[in-house]
Order: structure tokens, then C-alpha cells, then sequence
């Protein structure tokens, strides 16, 4: 699925998702911004956005993490198209690990592509300078890009999709992310591009949702660590179960993952 949502003179929304029953399964979003493109949703969508391309001109793509969400429609960008992305993603935009068949479903396999290039400090676009900013957490080195004058900022996955957070994958940082989203408190926003929930307009008080919810969470998982329970016993005690799918992604999403990654650090109190 691809849909194609002006935010307003300057930015687009691009959705892409796979659809199940006429339905998105999950969007994920890609903004352009004049000639650059932040992000290049699900492989699953790549060909509707080939289409896209075909009458809108990208230059520059800018890639917040490697991800499959966010990179898998990469490969379709002609091959003048500079693809910049931080230097530790790399390798893994250039050769796309093999997804599980569950992965596959939702997004699709992102295929190689042949050159990436650094990233640099700062992209500029017509009036709006794009800051790259560290929002590492839900994935190491991940970058975003802040336009200050603005007040925008292009998050991908630094704020949790729930509110109520409790699955992640063992690359995901929970203490690191809460100081992340504390450190976008500080930005003074006026939107939060986020990657699979769009334009955010009240982005102080969805971040701060989040930094109060995993910091109680991981108040509680020490405290209940303190008392000699052991991870299985925190998530009975928490009352975490499910979701549906979570036994599909052969491990690579759990519920042991999260309280791990809360006890595991010290900040975030
Ligand atoms: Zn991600």
C-alpha cells in the first residue's frame, strides 16, 4: 500500500505498508522535503513507490536506521539518487540480512543497494537546514534530522509507537531511549515527524507519555529485581502477555528483552 499525504507547502507524507484485508498492517512513513527524502518506507510498497519517483524528483535520501521499515524501498531509487545514512549502517543497507517469514509478511525483504555515502553534519534543502541529531536507543547509532527555525523533527522510531511500550529487540536500549526522548523534551518542537505514526502536532506531551510510562516500568522491574524475582517472575508480577504475534517473530521481539534492557542500566532514574 502507498499513500501520499501533504503535511503542508514543503513536506509529504509517504505511507507505505502491506496491506491484509484492504487493511495496512502498519504504516511506516517516509517525508520528502523538496529533492530529499527521509526514510524509503517497506520493501513491500517499493514498487508503488518507484511509481512515485517516476514524477517526483529525488535527489538525496536520508536513512535513520537500517531497519526493513525504513530501507526497503531503497533499491528501487534510480541510480543517481545519493543514499546517506550513518556510517555503522552501511553495511547492512548494502547487503539486507535474510528477514524471517514473518518479517517478510509485513514489510518484505529489502534487497542490496550499491553505494551509500556518509552522512554529514547537516542536509541542506532550499530554506531549511536538516540537523542530524543522535537518537540512539531503539537502535544503535540511529540519527534523525532536526530542522531548529522550524521546530521540526524527523524521529523514525525514537518515540515508542504505544504508549505503553513492553516488547523490544535485544539491539534496543530502553534507559537510552528514555534519555533520548528526554533530550527531544529539550528541542522545543512544533511536530514530531514520527516513523509509523506521522505527523505528531502535540509532541511534548507524547513523548512525555512515554518517558513517564518506562520510567514507572522500570522503577517497578528493579524494585521487583530487588526483591530476588527473576525476569519470568517481574513479567507475572507486571501482568505482560502476548501480543498475537510475538511467537511469529521467533525471537527477535520479546517481553523477557524489555525487562532485561530496563534492569540492565543504571539512568533513567
Ligand atoms: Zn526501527
Amino acid at each position: 500500500m502507498f499513500e501520499c499525504v501533504p503535511f503542508n507547502d514543503e513536506i509529504i507524507s509517504l505511507k507505505t505498508a502491506t496491506a491484509q484485508d484492504d487493511e495496512p498492517i502498519m504504516w511506516s512513513y517516509a517525508y520528502q522535503i523538496g529533492d530529499v527524502l527521509i526514510d524509503a518506507g517497506c520493501a513491500n510498497a517499493a514498487h508503488d513507490l518507484e511509481g512515485y519517483l517516476s514524477d517526483h524528483e529525488i535527489k538525496r535520501v536520508l536513512v535513520t536506521h537500517p531497519h526493513e521499515d525504513h530501507c526497503g524501498g531503497l533499491s528501487v531509487l534510480p541510480d543517481e539518487t545519493v543514499v546517506y545514512a550513518h556510517p555503522s549502517a552501511v553495511d547492512q543497507l548494502l547487503n539486507p540480512p535474510e528477514l524471517d517469514d514473518f518479517f517478510k509478511f509485513v514489510w518484505g525483504q529489502p534487497k542490496p543497494i550499491r553505494e551509500v555515502q556518509p552522512v554529514p553534519d547537516q542536509v541542506s534543502v532550499g530554506d531549511y537546514v536538516l540537523k542530524v541529531v543522535d537518537l540512539s536507543g531503539h537502535y544503535s547509532n540511529m540519527i534523525g534530522f532536526l530542522e531548529r527555525e522550524q521546530g521540526w523533527l524527523f524521529s523514525a522510531d525514537a518515540v515508542p509507537l504505544p504508549s505503553k511500550k513492553y516488547i523490544a529487540m535485544p539491539e534496543e536500549d530502553i534507559s537510552q531511549m528514555i534519555s533520548t526522548m528526554e533530550r527531544i523534551q529539550s528541542m522545543d518542537l512544533e511536530v514530531l515527524f514520527d516513523g509509523h505514526r506521522g505527523p505528531i502536532l502535540t509532541p511534548e506531551a507524547h513523548v512525555q507519555k512515554r518517558i513517564d510510562y518506562l520510567k514507572t516500568a522500570q522503577a517497578r522491574a528493579k524494585a521487583l529485581k530487588e526483591e530476588g524475582k527473576s525476569v519470568g517472575e517481574i513479567i507475572a508480577e507486571m501482568g505482560y502477555e502476548g501480543p498475537w504475534y510475538l511467537e511469529a517473530t521467533k525471537g527477535r521481539f520479546s517481553i523477557e528483552f524489555f525487562i532485561e534492557s530496563l534492569l540492565r542500566s543504571d539512568s533513567g532514574e
